[in-house]
């Protein structure tokens, strides 16, 4: 007899659509509410790393996401001036046969295919839409939603990200995620390169990865005292302000962004803040998957990746362990040292970038995590 029935998925970010799909294929009743009306992340560019495309293979959306996103099989090194010192090849995941290094794609298209996949699943998905309370018991939760409508499920799954508001429930006492002393740029512009390229400036590293035929997406760090409010307005001029050293592709880049010309560019500004809560992340019926629990910073480009990995692996173990405790502790218990390495590596990356660390260390620290990533999911 299956373990539970009707399933709650609190946010329709990566994470909670994914098991939304494939508790779904085990013939699992859910509903899935997202707080945004029309469910549109922000518009900035993502790389899905190969162990990603591996988990999206699994999730049966991989194809579409290649044909509509752009990939690579290696990186370009170059130096400020967008002269070329080296290629290094970017390895696939293993068991990832025929799968490309990595790939990226516009989040809102990535949502798209996967939102649209979710809904023929037959999931049932209520946009603008949060909830209120639960209450659970031994038998189920009840949860009152925002519009004034309640509901009963066997289990809820807490997808809703970084400030998770399910969290309160199995967490109380976690204090929040915490700033990590960055900021990331994000800006959406024409593909210059057939690879993805990281432009090494004396204090400032820059990046494009491609996202489609045509367009690429720029990715810049800088370090930052505080989450302070930058004005979208100022935007350009602060990106501008941070790519003056370079000159080539990327200068002009940063020409056109003063001279407002980059058309369509989705600017984005983001203050980078991280956690990696401790197990369990359950309590009765209530289960936290993806940022609630792991919100990493970019350096890796593997947050999503490992929300992806979690969700498989939440759905997996619900459809074969006898009972729901077990299998939510054999989540957390086979899912935790993935995340915490991406978590982990990630922030020492950012700490060295700061600190005008070793670049040997940084490329030591990258190449062990990603190497320990590709390995395959058991
Ligand atoms: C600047 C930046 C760049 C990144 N780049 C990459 C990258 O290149 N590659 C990569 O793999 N990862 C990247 N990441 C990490 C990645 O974005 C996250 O790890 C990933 O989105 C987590 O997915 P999630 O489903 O757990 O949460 P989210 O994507 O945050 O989704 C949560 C969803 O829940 C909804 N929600 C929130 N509260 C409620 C509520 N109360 N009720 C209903 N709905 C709610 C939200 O609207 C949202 O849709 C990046 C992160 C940052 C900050």
């Amino acid at each position: 007899m299956a373990l539970i029935h009707k399933v709650l998925v609190v946010g329709g970010g990566v994470g909670g659509m994914c098991v939304a799909i494939q508790l779904r294929r085990q013939g699992i009743a859910v509903d899935l509410i997202e707080q945004h009306p029309n469910w549109a992340p922000d518009g900035a560019g993502i790389t899905i790393s190969g162990p990603t495309l591996r988990a999206l293979r699994e999730i049966g959306v991989v194809d579409e996401v290649l044909r509509v996103g752009g990939h690579w099989s290696a990186a370009d090194i170059c130096d400020s001036q967008g002269r070329l010192q080296l290629t290094v090849p970017v390895m696939p995941a293993l068991e990832a046969d025929g799968l490309p290094g990595a790939a990226g794609i516009l989040r809102p298209v990535l949502a798209d295919i996967l939102g649209r996949t979710v809904r023929e699943a037959g999931a049932t998905v209520r946009l603008g839409l949060s909830f209120e309370t639960m209450t659970q018991d031994e038998d189920g939760v009840d949860v009152r939603f925002t519009d004034g409508s309640a509901g009963r499920y066997d289990l809820v799954i807490g997808a809703d990200g970084v400030n998770s508001a399910v969290r309160r429930w199995v967490k109380p006492d976690f204090p929040g995620p915490r700033f990590t002393g960055q900021g990331s740029w994000r800006a959406v512009v024409p593909r210059l390169r057939e690879n993805s390229t990281i432009y090494m400036g004396a204090t400032t590293k820059a990046g494009v990865n491609p996202i489609s035929a045509t367009h690429c997406y720029l990715f810049v760090l800088d370090r930052r005292e505080g989450m302070d409010f930058i004005p979208p307005a100022e935007w350009p001029e602060r990106l501008a302000e941070l790519l003056e050293e370079f000159g080539g592709q990327i200068g002009e880049i940063r020409d056109g962004l003063r001279a407002g010309t980059l058309h369509d560019a989705r600017l984005l500004y983001r203050p980078l803040a991280g956690h990696m809560v401790d197990g369990p992340w359950h309590r009765g019926r209530i289960v936290l998957l993806g940022d609630t629990v792991h919100a990493t910073t970019p350096h890796l480009a593997s947050g999503a990746g490992i929300a992806i990995e979690g969700a498989l692996v939440l759905a997996e173990e619900l459809g074969r362990r006898h009972s729901l405790e077990g299998a939510l502790l054999a989540y957390a218990g086979r899912h935790y040292d993935r995340a915490r390495l991406v978590v982990s590596a990630s922030g020492r990356l950012g700490q060295i970038e700061q600190s005008g660390g070793s670049r040997e260390e940084h490329t030591a620290v990258m190449r062990d995590a990603m190497e320990k990533l590709r390995a395959p999911l058991r």
